[in-house]
């Protein structure tokens, strides 16, 4: 079984200890125990609660970096995408993605059907050992009947039809991320979550010594380790300034998504062209407005990305009501038939992401390459830090940190691997297969680990909330097997169920009293697990 042991964790000498359990840090954690070496992963929250949460949940193999004619980019990408998609086939959906065309030239039909070909020619592995259900098709060009079905009211001067191809949706981004760390935990591999790194020492024999705070008990553990990889994103000068005390030099910028309660689109997710002028200065072909993707997931659309520079502290990111009223303005400029509102507003993403520069005219260019370098100051040739800047292409990060530590460091036998539990068996009985399709979509095949939980529940009783479609016994599985701490850690990251909108004042109320039952939490703990699950809603309406 996987537990959460700090103490376990800080026993042995480890080979690398990662920092930050988001989308980089997990998948360097999942490759780099994998390939043999002895790994801990510490995050200082939860697993996949920062940017790696934020993001649009498009898994992209590149189509746009045609642009910029960088095919390497698009072979990372559409390697990194299959991995995932073959990694937990139960998170992920075939996005179809539409593109109106207009006139002639390089938004024109002619132009869009050759880069759909090449994109199908650099992208002809994509669907390898993949299964059927979420195989990505060719892309095609469609009429412009099509496209005013699809969007209604399309401005539609010199329209022509549109581009249609395929990228990878991660239905739910969180859980992803926490295949990741459960896997590499199959690989040996120990992980924590609310475990922060506070201070990086180089020690004797080229090991370091890292001090790692357990948030929830405040105890101190040291953890002794040959190399360090930071993988704390928007963190990834403090984490290194704490023992540095070196000056921030990165500039970062605010990512912004809506979601809206209402439908705007149903079947595609269109990409439809901002009102402001932008140029992206890498292009070798250009277009002078950025593209905001309208995103049909869980019965809502998404809508982004936005980009503001900021100087925020990344534990104290806000985002304020002007923003998404900003956003939500922006949206009736770019499709009047949208008639958004604030108040349809359930849910937003926000991260900072690396930003390489701003204009005078407010033209941020975002930093274009995910990478990792070895620190050169003295003492800290065995710590690398990663700056990423996508969600998508963290496996190849993690496949070129492989590569690196292959070079640097003899792999030891003798790791210790659990079984891969969650193929484990467990046969369903005749009352249990009324839920099986429930778990089955939330938790793929690690649902038959439930099982041996909802043996405990009496019958008449099981669910904690029959309309959430919410059980009792996947609870008690999420918080002895899934390192679930804290009421946000099942509604914001284990089960999706506040992801697209808060779910209830009652819904929280019955969850926290169950929770709380296995967890032994006071009246006072309970309360300020349900206030810190509503703040995530501040400031929406609900
Ligand atoms: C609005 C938005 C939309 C986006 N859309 C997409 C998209 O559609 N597709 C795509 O591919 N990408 C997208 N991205 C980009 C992508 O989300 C990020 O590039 C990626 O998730 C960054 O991952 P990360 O692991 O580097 O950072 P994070 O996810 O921030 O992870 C870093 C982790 O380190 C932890 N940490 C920090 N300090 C410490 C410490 N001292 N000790 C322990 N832990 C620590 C933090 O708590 C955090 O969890 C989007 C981003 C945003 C914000």
């Amino acid at each position: 079984m996987i537990t959460r042991n700090l103490t376990k964790l800080s026993a042995d000498i480890l080979d690398v200890l990662v920092i930050g359990g988001g989308a980089h840090g997990a998948t360097i954690a999942y490759h780099v125990a994998k390939a043999g070496y002895r790994t801990a992963l510490v995050e200082k929250n939860d697993f996949c609660g920062a940017t790696s949460a934020s993001s649009l949940k498009i898994l992209h193999g590149g189509l746009r970096y045609l642009q910029h004619l960088n095919i390497k980019r698009m072979r990372h990408s559409i390697a990194a995408r299959r991995e995932m998609m073959q990694l937990a086939p139960y998170l992920v959906e075939p996005l179809a993605c539409m593109m109106p065309l207009y006139g002639k030239g390089l938004r024109g039909k002619r132009v869009m059907q050759a880069a759909l070909f090449l994109n199908d020619c650099i992208g002809w592995d994509r669907n390898r050992d993949l299964p059927a259900a979420i195989r990505l098709p060719r892309g095609h060009i469609v009429s412009e009947k099509k496209v005013r079905e699809t969007v209604p009211d399309i401005d539609g001067e010199d329209l022509h039809g549109a581009c249609v191809w395929y990228d990878g949706l991660a239905v739910d981004t969180e859980r992803l991320i926490l295949e990741y760390v459960l896997g590499s935990m199959t690989y040996g591999a120990r992980a924590a979550n609310y475990a922060e790194a506070t201070a990086i020492n180089k020690g004797d024999d080229d090991l370091y010594q890292v001090t790692i705070r357990d948030r929830l008990s405040n105890e101190i553990h040291q953890v002794t380790t040959r190399f360090v990889v930071n993988a704390s994103g928007p963190w990834f000068e403090k984490s290194i300034q704490a023992s540095q005390k070196k000056d921030t030099k990165q500039k970062w910028a605010l990512a912004l998504n809506i979601v809206s309660k209402k439908k705007i689109f149903e079947k595609y997710a269109v990409a439809l062209e901002g009102h402001t002028q932008y140029e992206d200065r890498d292009a070798i072909i250009k277009r002078d407005k950025r593209l905001y993707f309208f995103v049909p997931w869980r019965g809502h659309t998404m809508i982004g990305t936005e980009y503001m520079e900021s100087i925020a502290d990344p534990d104290c990111l806000q985002v304020k009501p002007e923003m998404i009223q900003n956003m939500v303005d922006g949206v009736n400029a770019i499709y009047p038939p949208a008639q958004l509102k604030y108040e349809d507003i359930s849910f937003f993403h926000a991260g900072l992401l690396p930003m390489h520069s701003k204009s005078e005219e407010n033209n941020i260019q975002m930093e274009k390459n995910s990478t990792f370098f070895v620190h050169t100051h003295a003492g800290f040739s065995r710590v690398l830090s990663v700056k990423g800047v996508k969600y998508t292409t963290a496996p190849h990060i993690a496949h070129e940190i492989v590569e690196f530590l292959r070079k640097q460091l003899q792999l030891e036998s003798g790791i210790e691997k659990l079984k891969d539990s969650h193929v484990t068996a467990g046969q369903w009985n005749s009352d249990q297969l009324q839920y099986k399709d429930i778990l089955e979509r939330k938790y793929g095949q690690r649902a038959v680990r439930i099982l041996s939980y909802m043996q405990n529940e009496q019958k008449a009783d099981i669910w904690i909330d029959e309309a959430s479609e919410l059980l009792k016994a996947e609870v008690s599985y999420l918080i002895n097997e899934e390192m679930a701490c804290k009421l946000s850690d099942i509604v914001l990251r284990r089960t999706g169920l506040g992801t697209a909108e808060c779910p209830g004042r009652s819904v929280l109320e019955k969850l926290v009293e169950y929770m709380g039952g296995i967890l032994s939490w006071d009246e006072a703990r309970k309360g300020q697990e349900v206030k810190e699950v509503l703040q995530r809603y501040a400031p929406l309406v609900f």
